[in-house]
């Protein structure tokens, strides 16, 4: 629950978007910040990339995105659709054919900018396929692309570039009185696409996708992504993000749900808190948690569990969560129950036990949930 109204400091305050629909899921207004991925996969191999929507899916992924780079990709897009348990996005560069089909095989939203298709007839075909598909459209502006007649003019990619960039394939759409669209303004340099991010913001109110693109590796690609998507969220700017990694989509995922959760901008599954650990440490931390984060990744359910090596922080973050553990001598530890010392438990029986306390607890608060509902 949140307790947002006795810790201030705790809000954020959300731009205020229109919304749009991407499939079934609403983008922007009050709608959930949707988490977003990108297959790797050849999209033409429709298994394996409906085998990778599914785990990315299962993760927690609202939307995914594929790239529809030829018509071979087209046709396969209309089999990944059929077997997708979420709503597809077709990445589309340059080729206006690509859009019309991707609408076609019913993707639900194409990401394509209306500037760089083509003739004014080529941008309108385009349009009305997506409109006659309900199909939304993304903007996505990135640094490493702009229209050369906007890069003579400032010079370099800057933020004032990309906004720009941004507004006219805007107007492209609203020309042809098409407003169900979304926009992002990336780059692979945080300050530049931060600075973007503000700019399109005040611009706009269009719903915002947020992205750092090419970020990186998973350690560097989710730390430069926690700063640049981390500051933008904290300013109330996004509705959509997605997290670039060269890394599995299903990390891709966990990643933007982690700065997500660290913001309580939304809950899906154990919020685990546990200590880095020391030689006052009662148990083996770093493995007990490495265990509990494989045993308990199955659970959806928000709540929270703290894991704590001893009692010199333990009781205290039990407090704050729903399930604790903290360690304390001669083998054994105390188990907290919604923020109450409960009972003892031996050290090596802890993690089965604490699996099933979890499991018994997320039972409990979604019985609770459907009864409010
Ligand atoms: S809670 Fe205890 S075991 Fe964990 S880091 Fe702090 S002092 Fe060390």
């Amino acid at each position: 629950m949140s307790l947002n109204h006795v810790r201030p400091w705790r809000n954020i305050y959300r731009r205020k978007s229109r919304q749009i629909m991407v499939g079934d899921v609403a983008v922007g207004g009050d709608a959930p910040i949707a988490v977003q991925t990108m297959t790797n996969t050849l999209t033409t191999d429709v298994s394996a990339t409906v085998a990778q929507v599914q785990a990315a899916a299962e993760a927690g992924a609202d939307i995914v995105r594929v790239s529809v780079p030829d018509e071979a990709s087209s046709k396969a897009l209309k089999e990944i659709v059929r077997e997708s348990p979420v709503p597809i996005v077709a990445d589309i560069h340059f080729h206006y054919r690509r859009g019309i089909e991707a609408a076609e095989a019913g993707a639900a939203c194409l990401r394509i900018n209306p500037g760089n298709i083509g003739d004014e007839k080529r941008v309108k075909e385009v349009i009305k396929a997506a409109r006659d598909h309900n199909c939304s459209i993304r903007i996505g502006v990135n640094a490493g692309s702009l229209e050369k007649h906007l890069l003579e003019k400032y010079g370099e990619p800057c933020p004032e570039v990309m906004v720009e960039s941004g507004l006219e394939h805007i107007r492209i759409l609203q020309d042809n009185d098409f407003h169900e669209f979304k926009i992002s303004v990336k780059a692979s340099d945080v300050f530049l696409s931060a600075a973007a991010y503000q700019g399109i913001a005040e611009a706009t109110d269009a719903p915002i996708h947020l992205g750092i693109t090419e970020a990186g590796g998973l350690v560097s690609g989710t730390i430069k992504s926690a700063i640049g998507l981390g500051n933008l969220l904290w300013m109330g700017i996004g509705d959509t993000i997605r997290v670039s990694l060269s890394a599995d989509p299903v990390e891709e995922v966990k990643v933007g749900y982690e700065i997500l959760k660290s913001l309580g901008l939304r809950h899906r599954g154990v919020n685990i808190i546990s200590c880095p650990s020391c030689a006052r440490q009662g148990f083996d931390v770093i493995k007990t948690v490495e265990a509990l984060e494989q045993r308990l990744e199955h659970i959806k359910t928000p709540m929270s569990l703290s894991i704590i090596g001893c009692v010199v922080n333990g009781p205290g973050e039990a407090l704050m969560t729903d399930v604790g553990f903290t360690g304390g001598g001669a083998g054994s530890g105390m188990v907290y129950l919604a923020g109450k010392a409960s009972h003892k438990m031996s050290n090596d029986q802890m993690i089965d036990h604490i699996v099933e306390e979890v499991e018994k607890k997320a039972a409990e608060l979604d019985a609770a949930q459907e009864a409010a509902e």
